[in-house]
């Protein structure tokens, strides 16, 4: 959470015994107003005492927070759509994907080069040629890269060519990876670790937040269950509950929970009704030869169908959700 006042406002003097007397862990930042930058999780009755001794100013998050929205109506809150294949494969591949998902206004293409697979033995990537083949296709179509870091070595690359950095599931507790994005100038997708708690993952995202990269976005992306059925199991409720902590956006990427196509569109329609602040979904243009995670991926007539669902309850509330992280 973010708390501002104006420089010199004695107010802030209250403000910040309440935070020393709660114990709380937070830095102070001088830009044109002080800005103080609270860690960890804010409780409600803690959250609503800071504000008030803050003069009602705090988070300064464009993202509305489906309990504080006035209407109380989930449709009100922003979303966007981040769509692509699992992994670069080829450019004619990508070059397909990016075309179809253009045509739908979706602006935000992800898919890996860097991949982070169980089995070694697995298509590993097309790494640094899959990022040159990502940033050509995404610029010819207008779009945004959205792609994984999976590794420090790979910083320099992947932040050259992203638009917004990936932190894949299996890299939540990697904690000096987290350190080196806070001081990286673009917004961090922060998935939630397979088997991490809600607390660890606001946890994580304070390694990125401390060193000074308030740019961050939560996605939940299914946890393990004793479930077997499916993939993963979407944790509907860490979405309201992870932004109500932290104030962060929070998206939910419906592919890897469902684990297969025909689970992915009920998934991304309750994920936007429990007021993600956007989807992920893996879209490949012959699902059945994709070199990875295929039986999630949508072909283009699924995506379609799924499109016009979503379109006929959101209609034209679907938003550019970084962009409004960026201007934070
Ligand atoms: C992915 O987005 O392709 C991916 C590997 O996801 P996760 O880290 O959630 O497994
Ligand atoms: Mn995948």
């Amino acid at each position: 959470m973010i708390y501002s006042f104006e420089k010199g406002d004695p107010r802030q003097k209250n403000f910040l015994t309440f935070l020393a007397d709660n114990n709380f862990d937070f830095d102070r930042v001088e830009k044109d107003k002080t800005v103080f930058r609270v860690f960890g999780q804010v409780d409600e009755k803690q959250s609503a005492r800071l504000e008030e001794l803050s003069g009602g100013v705090s988070n300064p998050s464009p993202v509305f927070s489906l309990f504080d929205d006035p209407a109380g109506a989930a449709s009100q809150i922003n979303r966007t759509i981040l769509a692509g294949p699992c992994a670069v494969e080829s450019e004619e591949q990508l070059e397909k994907t990016a075309g179809f998902l253009a045509g739908f206004g979706i602006t935000y293409l992800r898919a890996g080069a860097f991949k982070p697979r169980t089995n070694s033995k697995s298509f590993q990537g097309l790494g640094r040629k899959g990022l040159e083949i990502l940033s050509d296709v995404a610029s010819r179509h207008d779009m945004k890269v959205v792609t994984e870091l999976m590794d420090r070595s790979q910083l320099d690359a992947v932040s050259t060519f992203a638009d917004i950095i990936q932190v894949g599931s299996r890299n939540m507790f990697n904690y000096s990876l987290l350190t080196a994005l806070g001081a990286v100038e673009k917004p961090v997708l922060l998935k939630r670790g397979m088997a991490a708690t809600i607390d660890e993952w606001v946890q994580a995202a304070d390694y990125i937040r401390k060193g000074g990269n308030e740019n961050v976005i939560l996605c939940e992306r299914g946890i393990r269950t004793f479930e077997p059925r499916t993939r993963f199991t979407l944790d509907l409720l860490a979405i309201p509950v992870a932004r109500k902590l932290t104030g962060l956006p929070v998206i939910a990427d419906v592919s890897h929970a469902a684990g297969h196509s025909e689970l992915v569109p009920p998934l991304a329609l309750a994920a936007l009704a429990g007021g993600a602040n956007g989807i992920m979904i893996e879209v490949h243009p012959d699902p059945e030869s994709a070199l990875s995670d295929g039986l999630q991926s949508l072909d283009f007539n699924q995506f379609e169908a799924l499109f016009d669902q979503i379109k006929m309850s959101y209609g034209t509330r679907l938003r550019d959700l970084p962009d409004q992280a960026a201007s934070r």
